[in-house]
């Protein structure tokens, strides 16, 4: 079996035009543009590539965007009123502050500061409560693409057994909450897994969420199964620094049903759903309906 390549990069883009389109009509009906800020502590150089790109998309689709960058001796307290200004203003409907922050600054001290209707990033303790216990939460980026793209591709996931390997707060456990929230049985794996090859061999729905590269192989898919890579490590192949995911593409697609590639899977879904969440916590900050799709 070759599997079929589940394509983030389009994806992505029928997403953005998605929240194009409602921004648009935000502004034309209701005078509304959905505003979202992005903090950025220091000047770590992966921080700032993100930061540029979200700042670039959030443009694009029409939004209002508002970037704070602040030198890397930033004082918790300084921080903190930020993100009090942030709260308070109208005009800001989603706050994201770039991970990780500097080693002075606690993060979940700040990240629980935000605004839970502004936590566009869905980590604030609340948002994950909400997540946790099946309501109307700001869903994590990176777990909600990978949703998206389930449903996309299967339709109804109810009944499907699905393996979860990587069980962080940002990925593997909001991952698992929203898989069982579409009724699929669900197990989470990690480092202290007992035969991890068998436990993956039953999935239907595989996400590796690991930071191993090419760790999970074709020998642990069961045939069919669809395989969500999430995984984002930098290796050196054949004197060349490359991109590959926690799962070893070539082996995989062989048994696979359905696979995102590295690069060009979860990787742009993630921004798109930024933009997404920023959208729907826009809408209910005014009100309004929110988008059809755009959610968990
Ligand atoms: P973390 O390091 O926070 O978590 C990794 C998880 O993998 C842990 O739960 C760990 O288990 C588990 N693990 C580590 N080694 C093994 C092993 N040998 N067998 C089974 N489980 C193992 O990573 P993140 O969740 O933050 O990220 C995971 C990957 O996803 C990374 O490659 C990251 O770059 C990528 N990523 C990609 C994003 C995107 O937009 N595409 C966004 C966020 C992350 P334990 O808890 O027992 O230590």
């Amino acid at each position: 079996m070759t599997a079929t390549v589940i394509d983030g990069k389009a994806f992505a883009a029928t997403v953005r035009a998605k929240v194009a389109t409602h921004v648009e009509r935000l502004k034309a009906e209701h005078g509304v543009t959905p505003g979202l800020a992005v903090v950025l502590v220091g000047e770590d150089p992966a921080s700032q590539v993100y930061v540029r790109a979200k700042g670039k998309q959030t443009v694009e689709v029409g939004m209002a965007s508002f970037e704070h960058k602040l030198s890397p001796e930033t004082s918790e307290k300084d921080l903190l009123a930020l993100i009090d200004r942030l709260n308070a203003d109208p005009k800001v409907h989603g706050i994201l502050v770039q991970l990780p922050l500097p080693s002075h600054l606690n993060s979940d001290l700040v990240i629980n500061r935000i605004d839970p209707a502004k936590d566009v990033d869905g980590f604030h303790i609340s948002n994950v409560g909400l997540l946790g216990t099946g309501q109307k939460a700001m869903v994590p980026c990176t777990p909600l693409g990978c949703l998206m793209m389930l449903r996309d591709h299967h339709g109804s996931l109810s009944g499907m057994n699905a393996v979860v390997i990587g069980r962080s707060n940002i990925v593997g456990k909001p991952m698992a909450s929203l898989l069982l929230g579409d009724s699929c049985t669900v197990t989470i794996a990690h480092s202290r897994t007992r035969d991890l090859p068998g436990t993956v061999r039953r999935a239907d729905i595989v996400v590796a969420a690991v930071g191993r590269p090419e760790m999970v192989t074709g020998d642990w898919i069961k045939p069919g199964a669809t395989v969500i890579d999430v995984g984002i490590n930098r290796i050196e192949r054949d004197g060349k620094t490359v991109l590959v995911g926690d799962v070893d593409y070539a082996s995989a697609s062989a048994v696979a049903g359905a696979i995102t590639p590295v690069p060009g899977g979860v990787g742009p879904m993630t921004i798109a759903c930024l933009l997404a969440n920023t959208l729907t916590a826009c809408c209910r900050a005014n009100g309004l309906a929110e988008p059809e799709g755009l959610t968990a």
